[in-house]
């Protein structure tokens, strides 16, 4: 795009606490963030809860915490403080209040005494009328003497914003979707104070970008549409608009609005599942900006340093999961590098919260934890692969049907198996080599071919026939698990007659 940034940078994310942070929010906050961290302007958090009955000081608190794990930080905010508080939005009361007596002084706003009842009638008359609904303008032009008698009547009024008529064309050059055009007679006049003086959104929203002095505002593009009324309102105050930029929506790779199943959860389930902050923000800034030489992986001060948002496409960004996975194990295999233990922590505390773990962590029990993520290797993109890949480490075999019949029904291997369990049970050292060499000696004591005890031996311990290198995972399981699995595999052998295969 053509737009050139000059000047200072100031951006916030304006979350409203109803809920927990979803990776949409989280987005949206973080490209405001990297816009003002790469002109070294300031990012500001505004908690917009007006909305009381929905609002909660714990999702607050949430909203905030989740931000830090991303990494994400702010100049000003509800919980730094700053020199434009409050950050609150109902703690700013008095300014909506003193703002909206503004604009009704100017004629720019006015108050509106239709009832809940005539209102939904206006509607209904719409609808069936095929006609778009708008306000009929009822209270619009009333005189002073007919306000007071709705007034005496009991009659609480509603504030309405004056759209201007005869406004021209409303132009919004969009730092992503370029010039966009709004025709005022498509808007109606609409409600900026409730009956109970609280404020909208629309209103509030403008009172406070321009008394926080911001001059970018990134957000959705569901909030195109508010931009026009937005404009109107900072044309009435006399004030400049903000540059606003609105991002693409967020599809599932189903090319559906993003939806809970292909990935919209909160951010707070992406830690659980052991998602690396530094993955999801390297993956938060490829969903939309699109670096011309089709880089994937950024460290967060690359990010900040290559940005930029005349390069953010504007069709709909798309949240594949199984690219957020791919960078995850790119970053888990880094952080295991760098820190081993980081990860094996993140390890214990699925297995916990997957119940495969229980009570006190021993340190023998983390130092086998520890063991098992390293010969999970490369394989190791989340903890969950662990169990993907592994999970035989944790619970008692499970005995894939299909391994079972291909496998251990086959004549003769419960004798090979005995074979390798005299040898690995006589082994005085348990080391790779050992084993190795056991197992081999096994199979060549028995005529056959390494891989035919190598085969029935992984189904015995494993239950499958795929997973990871067999001795290792001898040497990790330990000598007496190994023995109790290949005692049990033997016996259900055996008890199922010679073609028969075990049940698990
Ligand atoms: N509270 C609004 C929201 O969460 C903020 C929208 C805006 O950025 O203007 O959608």
């Amino acid at each position: 795009m053509t737009q050139e940034v000059t000047g200072q940078v100031r951006t916030r994310y304006a979350p409203s606490p109803t809920g927990y942070l979803h990776v949409g929010g989280a987005w949206m906050a973080f490209f405001n963030w990297l816009f003002a961290r790469h002109y070294q302007g300031q990012f500001v958090i505004r908690i917009e809860d007006t909305d009381r009955d929905r609002s909660t000081e714990a999702f607050e608190a949430a909203i905030i915490e989740d931000l830090r794990w991303l990494g994400i930080d702010w100049d000003e905010g509800p919980d730094t403080g700053g020199p434009y508080g409050p950050y609150r939005q109902t703690e700013r009361s008095a300014l909506y209040h003193e703002h909206a007596g503004i604009l009704r002084a100017r004629g720019a706003a006015y108050p509106c005494y239709c009832t809940r009842e005539e209102l939904e009638a206006d509607r209904e008359q719409a609808i069936a009328e095929h006609r778009p609904y708008r306000y009929v303008g009822r209270c619009r032009n009333l005189s002073e003497a007919e306000r007071r008698q709705r007034e005496a009547g009991g009659r609480v009024a509603t504030l309405r914003f004056r759209v201007p008529e005869g406004h021209p064309t409303i132009v919004v050059e969009d730092l992503v979707l370029g010039r966009v055009e709004f025709a005022p007679a498509d808007l109606d006049d609409f409600i900026i104070q409730r009956s109970d003086g609280t404020p909208l959104y629309n209103f509030a929203n403008v009172v406070d970008d321009r008394g926080m002095q911001m001059t970018h505002i990134v957000r959705g593009s569901e909030h195109l549409s508010n931009t026009p009324r937005q404009f109107l309102m900072y044309e009435a105050f006399g004030w400049a608009p903000p540059r606003v930029a609105h991002l693409p929506v967020l599809l599932g790779v189903d090319r559906k609005k993003l939806s809970k199943r292909h990935g919209d959860t909160s951010v707070r389930d992406y830690a659980r599942l052991g998602y690396l902050p530094e993955a999801l923000v390297n993956f938060f800034a490829l969903m939309g900006w699109y670096p011309e030489d089709g880089r994937e992986l950024f460290t967060v001060p690359d990010l900040i340093e290559r940005f930029r948002i005349e390069e953010m496409g504007k069709s709909a960004a798309v949240f594949d999961i199984q690219k957020l996975n791919w960078m995850n194990g790119e970053y888990m295999q880094a952080a295991y590098r760098e820190n081993p233990d980081r990860v094996i922590d993140l390890v214990v505390a699925f297995l916990k919260d997957e119940h495969l773990l229980n009570g006190e962590v021993s340190p023998d029990v983390r130092a086998y934890v520890g063991r098992v993520v390293a010969i999970m290797g490369e394989r190791l993109r989340l903890p969950g692969d662990v169990v993907t890949y592994g999970e035989f480490f944790f619970r008692d075999v499970a005995y894939d049907p299909e391994a079972v019949q291909k496998v251990l029904s086959a004549p003769g291997v419960a004798n090979l198996l005995r074979r390798a369990r005299a040898a690995l049970g006589a082994l005085p050292s348990w080391t790779l080599a050992a084993i190795e060499a056991a197992v081999r000696g096994a199979a060549a004591q028995g005529g056959v071919a390494a891989k035919d005890v190598i085969h029935p031996l992984r189904v015995a311990l494993t239950g499958k026939t795929v997973g990871p290198g067999l001795f290792e995972l001898i040497e990790v399981l330990g000598k007496e698990r190994v023995l109790a699995r290949l005692d049990r595999a033997i016996a259900l052998i055996e008890s199922a007659g010679p073609s028969a295969a075990p049940r698990g």
